[in-house]
């Protein structure tokens, strides 16, 4: 996080920037303050409860979230290390990077997190339910882990147009970039 402008769109799937593994954010200033304010920003335009570094295109140890939607309802997680998942439970994700796909994740049902807030601070938190699920899905992503690699068999067959298409889109799309470089 230098002087580079911040993030202005979600990055899409199969951009390589959702594949790799984020270092660690190691300063804590007005830049990581403004970060974090624009991921959630980018968070809320798209509907979100959940948003991570890779997805705003930075390879940082960062996500945001907010499984209400209320105003208040806004977190910041930074160098996050999730402990204690217990139990299982399956339900349906989407991801802002994954336009219209849906996959059944199966994650723990509890479980606790250890990060830093954007002044540095560490903090520990206990979740169940929705916000568990979202730090479980949210810690993928700073791994370069997606919900499509989580997919069973019959979620593979169901999403298999809509992943060539987005592959399709991207090609496309880097093929003209590409071109107007030139
Ligand atoms: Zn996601």
């Amino acid at each position: 996080m230098s002087a580079d402008s911040l993030p202005t769109r979600i990055t899409i799937y199969p951009d390589p920037r959702l594949r790799r593994v984020c270092a660690p954010v190691e300063e804590f200033n007005e830049r990581t303050a403004a970060l974090a304010q624009r991921m959630l920003e980018l968070m809320r335009e798209g509907n979100g409860v959940g948003l991570a570094g890779p997805q705003a295109g930075i390879c940082r140890r960062i996500f945001v979230a907010n499984p209400t939607g209320e105003p208040g309802d806004d977190h910041v997680y930074i160098n996050p290390e999730l402990f204690d998942l217990t139990g299982s439970v399956e339900a349906e994700e989407g991801c802002l990077s994954l336009p219209d796909i849906r996959v059944n994740v199966r994650r723990a049902r509890v479980c606790r997190i250890r990060a830093q807030d954007v002044d540095g601070k560490f903090f520990e938190q206990k979740a169940e339910g929705l916000l568990a699920r979202i730090w479980q899905h949210e810690t993928d992503h700073l791994d370069g882990r997606l919900i499509i690699d989580r997919m069973d068999s019959t979620d593979k067959i169901a999403n298999r147009k809509k992943i060539a298409q987005l592959e399709a889109d991207y090609a496309k799309h880097a093929k003209k970039s590409a071109k107007a470089r030139r």
